[in-house]
């Protein structure tokens, strides 16, 4: 392991000045209050089966793959530690990167050496990006699950990924990060259901968050030009990389970047990073309180009826083969031993 350590007379900042964690709604000790996870709902509404394996009973694969999940939870605990380190945390690192690359080395062993290489090239193309786009922000709160009432003797909860102030105007933005393959379009981020979740969370806990950011990096290594039989670099324009990409390719390869300055100047900045403001209406927020009422009522009903929702997705899903054994009235609880362990007993414990 290569754990962060802690100095040992600093003491530790958990808030920034703009959060007032006495305003933080307490989750009540009665076991009876039952908790709804902001990131299990989207999972209810795609299929109440797949719901039902991974909430409700706790399963998850014995021998998880290191998917495209896991590189997503490791990236997060890596940015984790990267804001952490700014806010006067006293970890024994001058420079948040270090911060973040001595988390991320604790996965070398988890994930599987591409799945590595590529998350170490996320991390360091993120680099550069935080450096010109969190110029106006300060973190002022990293990491904290919060929880609010949602219909009677439930409770939401949402850990925020990181809450920045706006140095500018001093507003305060949720800044969720989102490992993709490809940015989310505008039409999705409108419909999107998670962020409005934090948003609404986050002002119930007495944080008046104007509105919060998508912080997509995407899970891809920027392309490298190719090296042309006449000896040049293709200048294809539709490239998939950046300025500093083919920059570096251009001085690895010792040519003159004035060769190139035609290409150069068409190729973007950053087709990697993106941040993507959202804003939602009083009016909204409201619908989405009435929403979440009727969705948290019946997902901790009893009566509620848990059926599969096929469809091609599901050749994604954890539980394809749980699922077809119970399709096929087969022995599920013999399955369910051999292939799933119980969340909290696996050693890749998967947050959500
Ligand atoms: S395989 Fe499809 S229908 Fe079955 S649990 Fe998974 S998502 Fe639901």
């Amino acid at each position: 392991m290569n754990t962060l350590v802690a100095t040992k007379d600093a003491s530790p900042k958990k808030y920034g000045n703009y959060i007032d964690p006495t305003k933080f709604i307490p989750l009540p000790e009665n076991p009876d209050v039952k908790i709804a996870r902001v990131t299990e709902r989207s999972q209810y509404r795609r299929c109440r089966r797949q719901w039902n394996y991974a909430f409700r009973e706790e399963l998850q694969p014995r021998e998880l793959d290191a998917d495209a999940r896991t590189l997503g939870t490791a990236v997060h605990a890596a940015l984790a530690a990267f804001y952490t380190s700014m806010m006067g945390y006293p970890y024994d690192v001058e420079d948040p990167k270090d911060a973040c690359l001595r988390v991320w080395a604790d996965y070398v062993d988890t994930l599987d050496p591409e799945q590595f290489d590529l998350g170490t090239n996320i991390l360091h193309g993120y680099f550069p990006f935080a450096e010109v786009e969190d110029k106006d922000f300060v973190p002022e709160m990293v990491e904290q699950t919060l929880y609010a009432p949602a219909s009677p003797g439930v409770y939401l909860q949402g850990t925020m990924d990181l809450i920045v102030r706006r140095k500018s105007d001093s507003t305060l933005w949720i800044l969720d990060h989102k490992t993709y393959r490809t940015f989310l379009t505008p039409e999705q981020i409108e419909f999107d259901d998670q962020l409005i979740a934090y948003i609404w969370l986050a002002r119930q806990n007495g944080i008046p968050v104007r509105g919060a950011y998508f912080n997509q990096l995407r899970k891809k290594v920027p392309t490298k030009p190719l090296l042309l039989k006449n000896g040049t670099l293709s200048k294809n324009k539709n490239i998939d990389s950046d300025k500093a990409t083919y920059l570096a390719e251009i001085r690895l390869r010792g040519f003159d970047p004035k060769d190139y300055a035609d290409i150069l100047e068409v190729l973007p900045d950053s087709v990697f990073y993106k941040r993507e403001p959202v804003i939602r209406t009083n009016r909204q927020l409201d619908s989405f309180q009435e929403n979440l009422f009727h969705e948290t009522s019946e997902m901790h009903d009893p009566r509620t009826p848990i059926y599969p929702s096929k469809t091609r997705e599901c050749i994604y899903c954890d539980f394809k083969q749980l699922c077809r054994v119970q399709e096929d009235k087969g022995d599920v609880e013999n399955m369910k031993q051999f292939l799933y362990v119980r969340t909290a007993e696996s050693p890749n414990r998967r947050e959500s």
